[in-house]
């Protein structure tokens, strides 16, 4: 999932007044086309390192 897209899901997350997201569906974070080497969830748009939420 490219870096832009998870910070549009993450805003929209938010506006949704942050309901629970469990499980996180994790997959790699790309930015242009290159990967972070972190994991950002599909659903809830947040961040993981090593599976563990980052801010
Ligand atoms: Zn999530």
């Amino acid at each position: 999932m490219q870096m832009e897209e998870a910070a549009r899901t993450r805003q929209r997350w938010e506006a949704a007044g942050r309901p629970a997201c469990d499980p996180h569906t994790l997959v790699s974070e790309y930015y242009l086309g290159t990967r972070t080497g972190d994991k950002v969830c599909t659903k809830c748009g947040g961040n993981f390192l090593n599976g563990s939420p980052v801010g």
